[in-house]
This record gives structure tokens, sequence and C-alpha cells, in this order.
């Protein structure tokens, strides 16, 4: 599949049937697979041979949508997850244990935020949050001798910055840590990051790769460009042997390319167990199959929709990538030229208590904690996703107390402009 373009991917990457298989990938809804000797099972238990037999670590339906997603990106290995939260954990302490650090983009999902700030914190693993604008000399200040990474998503949910991503993967790799990068908002339709340098990708496939509000999902895909014995000192759990898995050094036994991954499935699905069900990975596949389709729809339903209220004198501001008067407009040709995401910032006139009242107006425009979904939705973050923030955290995170997200789904634009209008006029 690999000369192929990324329309075709989406249709039929990851699954090539035989004579007479399945035209559609087969849903292995089993947990165990059978094997005739205990022999055979070890191999597979010692990583020695490739196979499955327990689907907590793998599972063959999962794999294949894995294996669809990793040629969208242009990676060398790729796991599914029960949720992009699980995705953005693995993706950090895969790499990262207590006592390390890890430099974050302050513009980040709020869920992400908490996990990182919060939760991790509590494990021992630290955090410094850098502005997605701050110069190169505040970013390069934020590395410690102990940073293990370098995090960033690629459109900022909700603040919908655009992350430059070359120059966070050049101070990353400066200082011998990779630059991990949420791509949910993009999809890998409109950006693919480790063509700028990103080395591993992550994914809420919630979002628009499933599409349809049917299943919550997370995938992570490794670029296999990441040299990990070349800074073996930071990375012992991928460089020295790991004696829950009979020694084995992922970095030798499984090169750059398989190293990565083969750790996270090995060692944290087996311990923590956040696995995707084979019949939601179908459902994931359903949603990639036409996923080039619907991203062209999204970003032009937004498009319109932002155009819309940047005329409108109801509104104090309009946030939006795709416009050519937002500040990210240069960084948006740079990295995603043919489209951004569905979803579009704003306040009306009015502050807080007009956006709850514009909001209970809306008529077709759901009410929802859910962006991405064929359907379109808004939410009011300060209120909701984001309420475990400050006044100040939020301005951190680029998220005024204002802000009404509304993610464009899949409707004629028209209806949806005349829902905002009525709902305007109602105030
Ligand atoms: C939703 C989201 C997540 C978390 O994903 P879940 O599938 O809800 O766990 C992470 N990152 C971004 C950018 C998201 O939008």
């Amino acid at each position: 599949m690999k000369d192929y373009k990324i329309e075709t991917k989406c249709v039929q990457g990851g699954y090539t049937p035989g004579n007479g298989e399945p035209r559609q990938i087969p849903i292995i809804q089993s947990t165990t697979f059978k094997y005739a000797t205990s022999e055979d099972m070890g191999k597979l238990f010692d990583l020695e041979a490739s196979g499955y037999f327990y689907s907590r670590l793998q599972n063959p339906t999962c794999d294949t949508v894995a294996a669809k997603i990793c040629e969208l990106e242009g990676g060398s290995a790729a796991m599914l997850l029960s949720s992009g939260q699980a995705a953005s954990f693995f993706s950090v302490f895969n790499i990262a244990s207590a006592g390390d650090h890890v430099v974050s983009s302050s513009a980040l999902y709020g869920g992400t935020y908490n996990l990182f700030a919060v939760t991790m914190k509590r494990m021992g693993v630290e955090f410094t949050f850098v502005d997605p604008d701050c110069s190169d000399d505040e970013l390069n200040a934020a590395f410690r001798p102990n940073t293990k990474a370098v995090f960033g998503e690629t459109i900022a949910n909700p603040a919908l910055t655009v992350l430059d991503i070359e120059r966070f993967a050049k101070a990353a790799h400066a200082h011998g840590v990779p630059l991990i990068i949420d791509n949910t908002f993009a999809t890998p339709v409109n950006c693919r990051p480790i063509e700028f340098g990103a080395d591993i990708v992550t994914h809420s496939t919630t979002k628009y790769i499933d599409g349809h509000g049917v299943s919550v999902g997370g995938c992570i895909v490794d670029s296999g460009k990441f040299d990990w014995m070349a800074h073996a000192e930071k990375f012992p759990g991928l460089c020295t042997p790991d004696e829950s898995y009979h020694g084995i050094t992922y970095a030798e036994k499984f090169g750059q390319a398989g190293a990565y991954i083969t750790k996270a499935t090995a060692q944290l699905m087996r311990d923590f167990g956040c696995t995707q069900s084979p019949q939601n990975a179908f459902y994931l596949n359903l949603g990639l199959e036409s996923l080039h389709v619907r991203m062209e729809r999204h970003c032009l339903n937004a498009k319109k929709v932002a155009e819309y209220l940047e005329n409108s004198d109801k509104i104090a501001w309009v946030n939006s990538p795709a416009l050519p008067s937002n500040k990210y407009y240069p960084l948006v040709q740079k990295y995603m030229p043919n489209g951004t995401c569905g979803v579009v910032s704003f306040g009306v006139k009015g502050g807080r208590a007009a956006a709850e009242k514009f909001m209970k107006a809306l008529k077709l425009i759901a009410i929802e904690t859910h962006v991405a979904d064929a359907r379109s939705c808004c939410l009011h973050p300060a209120n909701a996703t984001h309420r475990q923030m400050n006044d100040q955290e939020l301005a951190a995170a680029g998220i005024p107390a204002d802000l009404i997200r509304l993610s464009c789904g899949l409707e004629h634009y028209e209806d949806l402009i005349a829902d905002i209008e009525q709902a305007l006029a109602s105030l």
C-alpha cells in the first residue's frame, strides 16, 4: 500500500484478503487462541515467534486496523488502545518513569492536561508546560537532564493552536528525546506529523477516525525513526534487559522499527490492559474507509461557518485555523494545506452568560462533550471539559471563559448557519 495515495490507504490499507477470504475484515471475537503444544505457545510468550495467545495483548482484528492507521501515518509499527487517554498515557509512560521529566505544549485536550499535570505527577513523572508559540530560547530552557520526551497536539483541542511540528522536533532531537504528537484533530488525511520530524503519533480514534460517535478508542504509531540506542542512557526501558520479559532488550531484539510498540504491548498492555475490543476495531475500520471523504466535508462546513461568524456583528471573536486571517494560517499552509479540522471556536458578544443563552437556543446543533462526529455539536469548555482549571490555567491553555467550541458535522452548511443565525437572533 506504500505507493498508493492516502485516500486509497483509507479504503484498502492494512488488509489484503487471500483467495476466498472475507472481503471485509473479520471480527475475531475470541479472547484466546489454541496451540498444539506448550512449546509453540512458549515461543510466543518469549517473543521468539509472532502470533496471538490472549486478546488483552494482541488481537488480529485490532492489529489489522492498527496496520491501516500505521500506513496512513507512514509509521513502522502501531497499536490500538481502549481510548485516546490510554494512548496518551502509554505513549509517555513507555519511555518515562518516576523521576523523569517531559516537556509538553500547554495547549492540550483537557483530559490530557489532567493526566499529565495531576495523575502522572502522582506517579512521579513531572511535566513542564510551554506555550506552543514560545520562543526557541524558552522552549530549549524547558529541558532538563532527565527530560525523556516532548509532547504536543497538531491542532490543539479546544484552543485550535497549530503546532510548529518541525521546530518542536528540532528542539526534542537536539536534546536527544523523541517528539510525540497527538494528531487527533488533523487526522492523517490532513497532516502526517512523521513527515515533519515527529517520532511517535497518537490518536483519540473516538473523534474523526471513528467519526460516527459509536466507539471510544486510541492508537499509537511509531515512526521507527528514533535511535533509542544512540541515547541508551536516557531510555533504559528500551535499551537494557527487561527482567519481567526474560531479559529481552527491546531496542536490540526488535530494532528501531519495532522496539517502542513491542515494549508498549508486551509490558504496558500486559500490565494495564487498556485493550481495544475487536468489535470496536471493526467500527473504527468502517470509519477509516470514509475518513478522507468525510474530512473534506467537515473542513468545508467549518470554513463556511467560520466565514459567517467572522462577518457577524454579534460575535466577539472567531478562531478557526482555516481562516486566512488566523494567526496560524502560515503554519496551516505548511503542515495541512488541504484542510484542518471541522472545529471552530468563538465568543458571542456578552461573554459567559450570552454563551449559555446562545447554546440553549440552538435547535440542530446539540450540546455534547464530543467533537468530530457526523452530527454537529457544541460545548462551553469552561463549564464542562475544562472545569477543573482556574481562569489562569484556562488562559494558559488558550481557552477564554467565553469560548464556545463548535464541531461542524456532515450536514449542509447552510442549515448549520441558519441554526446559528436564529440562536444569535434570540440574544
Ligand atoms: C478526545 C481527545 C483525547 C482523549 O481521547 P478519548 O478517546 O476520549 O480518551 C485526546 N486528545 C485529543 C486531542 C482529544 O480530542
